[in-house]
């Protein structure tokens, strides 16, 4: 019975795959960089394990979860041997604790509590963690992320811990049709990106903009993301 259930996704994957790997190309090629700048990381919530795992075995490398529990559910199964595995969402302080040493970057940092807490953690256990400040593009409320007029005094205040090294930005725009007005957040979200590179602070490089999902991964990378969170397009929606 699951057998056939497996079947039937591996088969999407296998179609999905190569497409979404050919659209990111084109878009590189029209941003004037190359295919190989842009990491595709595969947002697998709600996936099962089953599924991943093929998924590995056809050459995915670097995924994101973005539920602790459900991160924890699948971690023992998972085919992870030189994988990136990454963690997407919102993160509560007290969770933490699950993620270190299991995961190699963090991307939805917001705050300084949240970030002492990995920092904490990752010195009592003598690990570095890359961790990418999630920024509140839209300023939206009940959304997690730095707004952006408080993103370089944030990061001032988080890159002097130890044990956490700042990587990059990363944004989820607000839900919106019209692509003129996600390209303005995109090219907004670069801007800030470039601006930060060029402060030079110690212990932050700006080597990865994490923003686009399945249904914008081209406008983000032709805005200048490099690397985009794709999962339904790639999977199949989510039931
Ligand atoms: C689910 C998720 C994605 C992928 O969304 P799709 O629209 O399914 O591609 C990307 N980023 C985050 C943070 C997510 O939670």
């Amino acid at each position: 019975m699951t057998e056939k259930l497996f079947a039937d996704r591996f088969e999407a994957f296998d179609r999905n795959y190569p497409e979404i790997m050919e659209r990111i190309a084109q878009a590189a090629e029209r941003s004037g960089r190359r295919p190989e700048d842009i990491t595709m990381l595969a947002a697998t919530k709600t996936v099962p394990v089953e599924v991943i795992n093929y998924a590995i075995s056809k050459g995915l490398t670097c995924l994101g979860e973005n539920r602790v529990q459900e991160f924890l559910d699948k971690y023992d199964r998972l085919d992870k041997s030189g994988c990136d595995l990454q963690f997407i969402g919102q993160l509560q302080t007290n969770k933490v604790k699950y993620l270190v040493g299991k995961v190699n970057c963090i991307q939805s940092v917001d705050s300084v509590k949240l970030a002492g807490e990995i920092s904490r953690l990752c010195v009592r256990d003598g690990l570095t963690m890359d961790v990418l400040v999630e920024v509140n593009i839209g300023r939206e409320e009940n959304k997690g992320g730095v707004n952006p007029e408080h993103l370089v005094e944030f990061i001032e205040q988080i890159r002097v811990l130890p044990g956490i090294h700042v990587n990059g930005l990363m944004a989820i725009p607000p839900i919106c049709g019209d692509k003129k007005i996600l390209c303005r957040y995109f090219s907004a979200m670069k801007q800030y990106y470039v601006d930060i590179q060029g402060k030079s602070m110690d212990n932050v490089d700006m080597v990865c903009l994490s923003m686009g999902m399945s249904s914008d991964f081209s406008e983000a990378i032709e805005c200048g993301a490099t690397m985009v969170r794709v999962g339904s397009s790639l999977f199949g929606a989510r039931l």
